[in-house]
């Protein structure tokens, strides 16, 4: 039973039934669905066959629908476009840009950027230097060149952009989402804890936000957007251009290491085996890059083009199942994430009270000194399996809900095995018999061994998680 859990972007190489089917029997926790590339009704059908897949392969299977965010692109170039160093290039909205010019989607790129500012192009291959404006156009020097194709993102990492935090297509996207019953929508280009907060209120109870860290401004007040989101993603394919490359290493391990003290689950993405995309073996330093996520107490790890276009979706998946093994196995973890030392001790902290901290923290504890094979929770949000995880308790979590949604949403979270408690009296008696009964069935424990159970009480009520009790399977 793997604790690390596995994203997939699923994409033309990976969204026929079957392929998703194997994926889910592999072990996808995770699909994503990224909504930068694709059609609506493309990503309609992929979803509906993860539900399937999912169904029929007995397991859990949650949905991200990633919004592209306001991602800059060159606009449609007539043809390739070759740039030498110290070549002078003009970029100009899509709508006025001539022959010559390099048009980009972003119309406000004049108004808000100013001379000597950087961008970067097609993830950082090409750079340019602003050296001066004329109205709507902006004039760069080629300081790195290289071949300009069309429709590939431009990153303006110091600029303060006033673009909103969700273009119209996101709106669509969104609503989309909700459509489709995605259990987590993804948030690109976060800047503030406010854009959290903004697609929150749009999204109510009906999904959790992933916040995708990949902008200089979030890692400014990084506390402040992890404790609004409800999971973060590591998204290193544009944070790896907003910031120099040698910065990602220890920022991914800051921003797990917030994630896990704020009790967020985490996801670290982006090039984990990218040399899968041609080749059936990843590289060592690949492997060591995936379990270096995980030591480092990423809840999952993703494969992008890996899955979505590679030629390998179902090796590299494999892979990665591999790697996460051999690092459980080790005991390596056992030693539980490196937390933040908070002064004084425990204080409240995403979201949960002191007291919910402290039953969480008590039961991970108390489940240790008995020799627990799990740790059973009651719950009804997927609150307090998501508190307990992030404690890192080295026997797996049996997350027992009524809830269809959250027994889906946990398939994202560290260590937790979400248990469907389908017509069940809802009282503590018969959800923790039926907690017993899925450790027992899940060959975890022998008839006897002792346990540690935890709820919150009153069970309709979300995030009360009050009571720990030990119990015998
Ligand atoms: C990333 O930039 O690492 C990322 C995950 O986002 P996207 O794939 O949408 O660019």
């Amino acid at each position: 039973m793997l604790r690390i859990k596995v994203v997939c972007t699923l994409g033309p190489a990976s969204s026929d039934r079957d392929t998703i089917l194997a994926l889910v029997q592999r072990g996808m926790n995770l699909a994503r669905v990224n909504m930068s590339h694709g059609s609506r009704e493309d990503h309609a059908q992929t979803i509906e066959h993860v539900r399937a897949a999912a169904r029929e392969a007995g397991k859990p299977v949650a949905v991200l629908v990633d919004l592209q965010g306001p991602k800059i692109r060159v606009g449609e170039l007539d043809q390739p476009l070759e740039l030498n160093i110290g070549d002078e290039v003009i970029v100009a909205p899509e709508p006025i840009a001539v022959q010559g010019e390099v048009p980009t989607t972003y119309a406000q790129l004049a108004a808000e950027i100013a001379v000597n500012d950087t961008v970067l192009l097609d993830d950082g291959l090409l750079e340019f230097r602003c050296v001066r404006i004329e109205g709507d156009r902006t004039v760069f020097e080629v300081i790195r060149g290289g071949l300009l194709k069309s429709n590939k993102g431009i990153n303006l990492p110091n600029v303060d952009l006033k673009t909103p935090s969700m273009t119209e297509k996101d709106l669509q996207d969104l609503d989309f989402a909700l459509q489709y019953e995605a259990e987590y929508v993804g948030l690109s280009f976060v800047r503030k804890a406010e854009d959290v907060v903004d697609l929150k209120r749009r999204v109510g109870d009906r999904a959790l936000v992933v916040a995708k860290i990949e902008k200089v401004e979030a890692l400014q007040v990084i506390e402040e957007v992890i404790a609004e989101s409800d999971m973060v993603m590591v998204a290193r394919g544009d944070l790896g251009v907003e910031l120099p490359f040698q910065r990602v290493p220890l920022v991914q391990k800051r921003i797990i290491q917030l994630a896990n003290y704020h009790g967020r689950p985490v996801i670290t993405a982006t090039q984990m085996l990218e040399s899968m995309i041609e080749s059936a073996r990843p590289t060592r330093a690949e492997a060591s890059d995936v379990a270096n996520a995980i030591l480092d107490g990423s809840d999952a790890v993703m494969l992008s083009a890996e899955t979505a276009i590679g030629k390998y979706p179902l090796q590299a998946l494999e892979a990665i199942v591999c790697i996460g093994s051999e690092i459980e196995r080790s005991g390596f973890l056992e030693r539980g994430p490196r937390y933040l030392t908070a002064p004084g001790g425990l204080r409240t902290r995403g979201g949960a009270s002191i007291r919910e901290h402290a039953i969480a923290a008590a039961t991970v504890d108390a489940a240790k000194q008995i020799g627990a094979p799990a740790i059973v929770v009651i719950t009804k949000s997927g609150f307090s399996a998501r508190l307990v995880s992030s404690y890192r308790p080295s026997m797996p979590v049996f997350a027992v809900t009524t809830e269809q949604t959250t027994f889906r949403q946990l398939a994202a979270v560290w260590g937790v095995h979400p248990v469907l408690a389908e017509d069940v009296e809802v009282t503590y008696e018969d959800l923790s018999d039926f907690g017993r009964r899925a450790v027992l069935e899940a060959g975890v424990g022998e008839k006897g061994a002792s346990v540690a159970i935890t709820a919150g009480f009153p069970f309709h009520k979300t995030g009360s998680t009050n009571n720990m009790r030990l119990d015998r399977l």
